[in-house]
């Protein structure tokens, strides 16, 4: 089955080649352009993966995360922030929001589709393994 991936971002030059990037891999790819629309969003679909923008207007990425963390339909889902902040201590506080990971702005499109991947290769829930 073709992995869903839900992609929250504002920007839409980030958008677009965060979602050129994922379908040319062949994800299947949900777009949200604000951290209201991306809990919605992911509630109703269920998204494999999460890519959470951290910079949104209104309900930023960190508020989006902990929200997300407290639905149990989506407790495991694996969220990967994506964030310019290049300040020390960022790490910390998006894993503490309950990010999985983070990767850092500008996009590199040559490893990109690589780190999503690792997230997406975690073990299942039932403890089988994909071959
Ligand atoms: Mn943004």
């Amino acid at each position: 089955m073709t992995p869903t991936i839900l992609v929250v971002e504002d920007n839409e030059q980030n958008l677009y080649l965060t979602t050129f990037l994922l379908e040319s891999r062949g994800y299947r790819v949900v777009p949200a352009r604000s951290g209201a629309e991306g809990l919605d969003l992911a509630t109703r679909i269920r998204p494999e993966l999460i890519v959470l923008d951290i910079q949104l207007p209104g309900m930023d990425g960190y508020a989006v995360a902990r929200e997300l963390r407290q639905n149990p339909d989506l407790n495991e889902t694996p969220i990967v922030a994506v964030t310019s902040y290049a300040m020390a201590g960022d790490r910390e506080r998006v894993l503490a929001a309950g990010c999985s990971g983070y990767i850092e702005k500008p996009i590199d499109p040559g490893t990109f589709r690589d780190e999503i991947g690792s997230y997406l290769k975690a073990p299942s829930a039932d403890g089988g393994s994909v071959s």
